[in-house]
């Protein structure tokens, strides 16, 4: 049986399929007898069924299975020939999330449609432009001579990508992350490349979006590290291996210890104890930082409860918590934090929730009805590490809050810019006709204490006036005030 093609008079291809039977020994017949047949519908179903096992449904672009077979090519191809090398491009657009959020699928789909058709008119004919699926697209530059000549094309594409699109007389914007492998003989797998590829976008996001990153095998490094402390910070979430310390708060007047910071602390099995810095930011950006934060709430309320019911004379010490801006922005916060209030008979006045000016700006437009219904329910609200972004302080000042905490680095510059202090003078004072309780943070000399006790700021922490402490330590400063 055989298949070929044959011009129909119309000018149009037709599929035939002939098959021949062997008649040659039927005297009746003594011959060959060859059936014709158009398959040509069939041919056409079978071509489409292929296209789309190698191709994308919404954008017509290669998919994963086509791009993996190209790419094996290619490798296959640098190792027979130490001249000849290709690029790979992993792109993830940035924001498109919000696309999709705020107008919808159908919206969203048609962006992906008009980004797939301005990365198709930014490559040659020779190049492969597959989608993975989602927002992720992957370009295989074929024989190309130098890593310039692929940052031209990243650089042409990060262009292209930020135009905005028009979609129904809306114009939406986005951008994209480019990581680039110029890949060579080293590899001998697909999935190494785009994994490698794949660490590189991930580079470009992290600093800043809408940029390329070229791999490099220290990335490689750093990423796993960093996919090593995500497990481990899975299990210590399950673990329990989350600690509090708790840094003294004094009235800097009067010197009386008037309640504490919660900090939190990971009591590692082998690295002994870490700080935020070693595992906050990633444990936020890979989703645990919630888990954490509840672990910190409930460990404070146990310990606020203890002491509460060992020293009647410090029932009125409150304890500040920091909230990460995914935390607060839970819906169900409220609720459980009136749970965990409830459950261990914590007036909600001694409990404080500090937050970032960015984790306020972040969701102005619900921050300040969240605030309000906590506040409501007696919890106080202070502002962390006032001070960083001034555009906000009008913004910030009409929230309904109880306390700013001035940060440190306004306590820094005190010694040395004279300008500092006018800004902090103001800000206490403006604080102070609006009713609100002021914080310094990070008093490390007696100067810096003198002088904010000058400018009129109520509330002082840092070094000088107590580290952060351990449950078991901090007890011994409740005990000294008795
Ligand atoms: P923050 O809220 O600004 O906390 C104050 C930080 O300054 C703490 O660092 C504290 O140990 C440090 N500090 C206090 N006094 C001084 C001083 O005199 N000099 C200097 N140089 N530093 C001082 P820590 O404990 O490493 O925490 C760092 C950050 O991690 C915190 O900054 C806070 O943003 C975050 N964090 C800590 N615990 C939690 C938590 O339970 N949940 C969330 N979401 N964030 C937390
Ligand atoms: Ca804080
Ligand atoms: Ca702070």
């Amino acid at each position: 049986m055989v298949e070929f093609r044959a011009r129909h008079a119309n000018g149009g291809w037709r599929w035939i399929e002939a098959t021949a039977s062997n008649w040659l020994d039927d005297p009746a017949v003594q011959g060959v007898i060859v059936n014709y047949r158009d398959i040509t519908e069939r041919k056409l179903m079978e071509l489409r069924l292929q296209h789309g096992v190698l191709h994308d449904a919404l954008t017509g672009l290669p998919n994963r299975v086509l791009l993996s077979n190209r790419l094996g090519q290619a490798i296959k191809c640098s190792q027979r020939n130490p001249q000849y090398h290709f690029a790979v491009l992993f792109l993830d657009l940035d924001h498109f999330k919000v696309i999709n959020d705020s107008f919808g699928h159908p919206v969203g789909d048609r962006f992906l449609v008009t980004a797939a058709s301005r990365l198709h008119r930014c490559l040659r004919s020779t190049d492969t432009c597959a989608r993975l699926g989602g927002d992720e697209f992957v370009i295989l530059l074929d024989d190309i001579h130098s890593l310039d000549a692929v940052v031209q094309v990243a650089r042409r594409i990060i262009q292209q990508l930020s135009l905005p699109v028009e979609i129904d007389a809306q114009m939406l914007h986005s951008s994209v992350s480019i990581g680039i492998v110029f890949g060579s003989a080293e590899y001998n797998d697909p999935a190494e490349v785009l994994r490698d590829a794949d660490i590189a976008m991930y580079r470009a996001k992290a600093s800043g979006k809408s940029r390329y990153e070229v791999f490099h095998p220290a990335m490689r490094e750093a990423a796993q590290a960093r996919l090593a402390l995500e497990n481990e910070l899975r299990r210590a979430i399950a673990q329990g291996e989350f600690i509090v310390y708790y840094q003294p708060i004094v009235n800097i007047s009067s010197g009386e210890l008037i309640g504490f910071e919660a900090l939190v602390r990971w009591q590692h099995p082998t690295r002994g104890i870490l700080t935020p810095a070693a595992f906050l930011d990633v444990a936020e950006e890979v989703g645990l930082g919630d888990a954490i934060g509840w672990q910190v709430l409930e460990h404070v309320c146990r310990q606020l409860a203890t002491w509460q019911h060992s020293f009647p004379h410090a029932a009125h010490l409150s304890v500040s918590v920091n909230l990460s801006a995914r935390q607060f922005m839970q819906p169900e916060l409220y609720v459980r934090i009136v749970q965990l209030l409830t459950q261990y008979n914590i007036p909600p006045n001694c409990l404080k929730l500090e937050l970032t000016e960015s984790a306020l700006m972040e969701y102005s437009q619900e921050a300040a009805a969240v605030l309000a219904r906590l506040r409501s329910y007696g919890i106080q609200i202070a502002i962390d590490d006032f001070g960083v972004g001034y555009s906000s302080l009008s913004y910030l000042i009409q929230l309904p809050i109880d306390q700013i905490k001035i940060d440190r680095n306004f306590i820094i510059q005190l010694d040395q810019a004279h300008h500092s202090q006018a800004i902090v003078r103001a800000i206490v004072n403006l604080a102070r006709s609006l009713d609100l309780k002021v914080v310094a943070e990070g008093l490390e000399t007696t100067e810096q204490v003198d002088r904010m006790r000058t400018v009129g700021c109520h509330y002082g922490q840092g070094y000088l006036l107590g580290y952060p402490l351990p449950a078991a330590e901090a007890i011994r400063l409740l005990q000294g005030g008795e």
